[in-house]
C-alpha cells in the first residue's frame, strides 16, 4: 500500500523521485530503472517503509547508493542489504545515529504531516547499516541498459558524490547543489576549500548536463544553477560580506539559494 508519508513523482527520463514533505528537511530519495538492477539514490530519513514503498515501482533487484552518510539520506538503509557509498564515509554506517530522548529531528516545529503510525518523536534514531562495496572518482555503476559515473563531489561531506548519466546529462548531485541553504559551516564535517573546489568541477561539467536532480527542496533544476552556486561561491571568496550572521554562522543570500560558513572560516582557510 503506497505510503501518505512519501511523494512519489515519475519522470520521463525514468528517475523517480521520493520525497518526505511532511518534514521540513524536505529530503529526496531517487529511484532509476535500469534493465538488470534499479538504483536507490538514499535512503531518506527512516521514518516509513520504504522498502515497500519501493517494491511495486521496480521489477528488478534494487541497489542502494548514498549520497553522503548524513542522517537525513540513510535512514531506511538498514531495510536493504546492497549499499554503496563512497569510501570516505563508509565506516560511518554501522554507528546509525541517536539523539537523546525528545533532542532528535522529529520535534514538532519540522513536522508539517503526521508522523506514521509506531513512530515516536522523542526517541526516533537511524538504525545501523552496513556498505557492500565503496565508490571512488570514475568508478561506473551499471543498471544493464543505463551506466552512471562516481564524481567525487566533497565539501558539504568528505565522501559526497554526484552521479552522472553522461548518455543523458542526468545528474543526481545530493547534498553539493540545491534551492536552499548550502550547509558549508559544520566544523569538523564541512570543508570550505574543497566545496568550494566541488562547485568549480560541477560548474564546468554543466555544459554537458540536461537536469538535476538535488536531494532536497525544489527539483528537478537546471544546469545553469551550477554556474549560479560556482558564482555565489567566487563572489564568497573574492571577499563579499556576509548578509547574516548569527550563533557563529555567516549567510550569503543569492537568489536561489544561500551559503553557510563557520564564523572565521576564511581566517582558517588562508
Ligand atoms: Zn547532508
Amino acid at each position: 500500500m503506497a505510503s501518505s508519508w512519501f511523494e512519489i513523482r515519475e519522470f520521463p527520463d525514468g528517475v523517480v523521485g521520493i520525497g518526505e514533505p511532511g518534514h521540513a528537511e524536505g529530503v529526496k530519495s531517487y529511484l532509476v530503472r535500469g534493465s538488470e538492477l534499479a538504483m536507490l539514490v538514499d535512503t531518506g530519513m527512516g521514518v516509513d517503509d520504504l522498502k515497500q514503498t519501493v517494491e511495486p515501482l521496480v521489477s528488478t533487484p534494487v541497489l542502494v547508493v548514498n549520497s553522503h552518510s548524513h542522517w537525513d539520506h540513510i535512514g531506511s538503509n538498514w531495510q536493504f542489504d546492497r549499499i554503496w557509498i563512497h569510501e570516505a564515509e563508509a565506516d560511518r554506517l554501522p554507528a546509525g545515529r541517536s539523539w537523546e530522548p525528545g533532542r532528535g529531528p522529529m520535534g514538532p516545529d519540522s513536522l508539517s504531516r503526521p508522523l506514521p503510525d509506531g513512530v515516536d518523536p522523542e526517541h526516533f534514531g537511524i538504525r545501523p547499516s552496513k556498505a557492500e562495496r565503496t565508490l571512488t572518482e570514475g568508478d561506473e555503476i551499471d543498471l544493464g541498459d543505463r551506466t552512471f559515473l562516481v564524481v567525487h563531489t566533497p565539501g558539504h561531506s568528505p565522501g559526497g558524490i554526484t552521479l552522472i548519466e553522461q548518455a543523458t546529462g542526468i545528474a543526481l548531485v545530493g547534498d553539493a547543489v540545491y534551492a536552499g541553504a548550502l550547509y558549508a559551516h559544520m566544523r569538523g564535517e564541512c570543508d570550505p576549500v574543497l566545496y568550494r573546489a566541488t562547485l568549480t568541477k560541477l560548474a564546468e561539467l554543466a555544459p554537458e548536463l540536461s537536469t538535476l536532480y538535488p536531494s532536497h527542496n525544489a527539483y528537478p533544476l537546471d544546469p545553469g544553477f551550477l554556474n549560479e552556486t560556482h558564482q555565489g561561491m567566487e563572489e564568497v571568496w573574492a571577499g563579499r560580506r556576509p548578509d547574516q550572521s548569527a550563533d557563529g554562522v555567516e549567510r550569503y543570500q543569492f537568489d536561489r539559494f544561500s551559503i553557510l560558513l563557520a564564523e572565521g572560516w576564511r581566517a582558517a582557510e588562508h
